[in-house]
């Protein structure tokens, strides 16, 4: 069987771009990248809008990163920048939610991610905009809300890898499969989350999104 035949049994896989804003990988004091930051959730870790959010029990410093999520439509390896755009079904916003005291101890000892973001309801998404081309991918305008208070505002024209590009880079390593989402990266103004925070992530193009922190 080779792989393209073997696309019946298989979860969505959740990708995730880290440090693709300059202003976010300045305030973590990272390095700007020369290929994207790759890392995977499982799909398990997404949670609908509405849903309460646990606060997890192995750290203590949960932040928010809002990010633009595309979700990919049909099957694709080794995409051009060309064809990139024709990968895409829908478009949305999440939360990379991150343990950041958990993420920079595995940081210093050169382990990998997980425990700090892929653990269970770390990926808040909302719901997806179906997307036909009309919507200019650049030019989408988003932040992230904390009992009111703006935390993060971005737009998706300052990306460090634009999403075709992601597209690109990620279908050179995987077959992306349609109902595999990509979580683009998220902009400057990451910050903590308390249990009893409110939160919502907002967009004028793609919808308003929320979900409540508890104990
Ligand atoms: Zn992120």
């Amino acid at each position: 069987m080779n792989q393209h035949e073997n696309q019946s049994a298989f979860s969505p896989r959740v990708f995730c771009i880290g440090r693709n804003y300059v202003g976010h990988v300045s305030e973590l004091k990272s390095a700007i990248p020369e290929k994207p930051v790759v890392f995977i959730k499982p799909a398990s870790c997404l949670v609908p809008p509405g849903r309460a959010i646990r606060f997890p029990g192995h750290g203590q410093d949960l932040q928010h990163e809002v990010e633009v999520v595309i979700r990919i439509g049909k099957a694709g390896k080794a995409m051009s920048c060309e064809e990139a755009f024709s990968m895409i079904d829908g478009v949305t916003l999440g939360l990379d939610l991150t343990l950041r005291d958990v993420q920079t101890g595995l940081k210093q000892k050169g382990l990998p991610w997980e425990m700090a973001k892929a653990f269970d309801q770390s990926a808040p998404i909302g719901e997806f905009l179906p997307y036909n081309g009309s919507l200019d991918l650049t030019g989408i305008q988003f932040c992230c809300m904390v009992n009111g208070s703006v935390r993060q505002r971005g737009i998706t024209g300052d990306m460090i890898f634009s999403i075709d590009k992601l597209i690109v880079e990620l279908s050179a390593v995987w077959l992306l499969r349609p109902g595999d989402m990509i979580y683009t990266g998220t902009p400057s103004g990451v910050g903590p989350l308390r249990a009893g925070d409110r939160i919502v992530i907002e967009s004028d193009q793609l919808g308003y999104f929320a979900w409540n922190v508890i104990a």
